[in-house]
């Protein structure tokens, strides 16, 4: 059984290829990534052009054609309107003109299942963190919940927005972990409360400090140590308090090499076992929109066309899985 995915809530748009055992068959992308921060529609247009390339590329790597899919599914949401609606139209069309079923995934989601399979966790605490969404998730009582979260914005969105006003170039995470490999710590705001943080003032204080002249490369390395210290913080408290033994970090962020060594600490100091989500599947990726549908599928879950409208705000604590 085969199912294609495609992603397309912010950034990146991605077709990908899965079986039922979630061997990729095909992942294939391309981003946008404007100097000035997204724009909605431009981003739509960005969209639009690499989609058809991108879903014949994916089933040529495949090595399959499109008959042989079983099932279609697409990013719902949560994500940017317009680059959501884009992704469902298209979604539909192919699975209208090939006469196949369709599938709605949760996009968050998708990043925390995609770790699961990829690195054999199997009731982890997750830290799913990237440029729109930051949430420490587990499974409870059937269904994931949220058991913190930013009161304000994602730290990849804070990584980058602090990176494009230092002019440091978009993405800005791996610029900002590369540079923060030469500085020196100074004190910055340090905001947990209770189980969730925030990351607005902290990226409000480092422009501040930036304009006063205080080394680029001294802000890169305290905002890394500071901001990931939180989520190392509440993390370990979820832990506590669910008694789970997995840790799983998950999304773009993800492949912060020190974050990743923070939480494998923390893991360690509490016989807890640690897992990363692989590199390629960090970011957004069409691979794991196909595997949930995949699984959504199987359940049943297949939707009728007019039930495949886009859902903007899709908290992961919403969705039956
Ligand atoms: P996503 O939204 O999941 O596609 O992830 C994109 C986000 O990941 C952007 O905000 C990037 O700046 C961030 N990112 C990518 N690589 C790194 C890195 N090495 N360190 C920190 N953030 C990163
Ligand atoms: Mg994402």
């Amino acid at each position: 059984m085969y199912s294609i995915g495609i992603e397309g809530t912010a950034h990146t748009v991605g077709v990908g290829i899965v079986d039922d055992k979630c061997n990729v068959l095909s992942n294939v992308s391309a981003s946008y990534f404007p100097k000035e921060g997204i724009h909605p529609r431009k981003a739509v247009e960005h969209h639009a052009d690499a989609i058809p390339e991108l879903i014949k590329k994916a089933l040529k790597e495949a090595k399959l054609s499109i008959k042989d899919i079983d099932v279609i599914s697409f990013s719902k949401g949560p994500g940017l309107q317009p680059c959501l609606k884009l992704t469902a139209t298209i979604a539909r069309a192919l699975a209208l003109k090939h006469k196949k079923p369709i599938v709605g995934v949760n996009h968050c989601l998708a990043h925390v299942e995609i770790g699961k399979v990829k690195t054999g966790a199997q009731d982890p605490i997750i830290l799913y963190v990237s440029g729109g969404n930051t949430q420490i998730i587990g499974f409870t009582e059937g269904r994931y919940r949220v058991f913190g979260e930013t009161l304000d914005i994602a730290i990849g969105n804070a990584i980058d927005k602090f990176a494009r006003s230092c002019d440091l170039g978009f993405p800005g995470g791996p610029v900002v972990e590369k540079l923060a490999k030469k500085g020196k710590y100074i004190e910055l705001p340090y905001r947990v409360k209770g189980m969730d943080f925030s990351f607005a003032g902290i990226t409000t204080e480092l422009e501040r400090r930036h304009k006063k002249g205080i080394k680029v490369e001294d802000l890169c390395y305290s905002f890394q140590e500071t901001a990931f210290a939180m989520l190392t913080e509440a993390v370990e408290r979820a832990m506590a308090h669910t008694e789970k033994k997995e840790v799983l970090l998950t999304g773009g962020v993800a492949q912060n090499k020190r974050l990743q060594e923070m939480l494998e600490i923390m893991a360690k100091a509490r016989d807890a076992k640690y897992f990363v989500v692989p590199k390629e599947y960090a970011g957004d990726n069409g691979a794991m929109i196909a595997w949930i549908g995949l699984i959504a599928y199987k359940k049943g879950k297949a939707e009728k066309h007019q039930d495949t409208s886009i859902i903007r705000e899709w908290r992961i604590d919403a969705v039956d899985f």
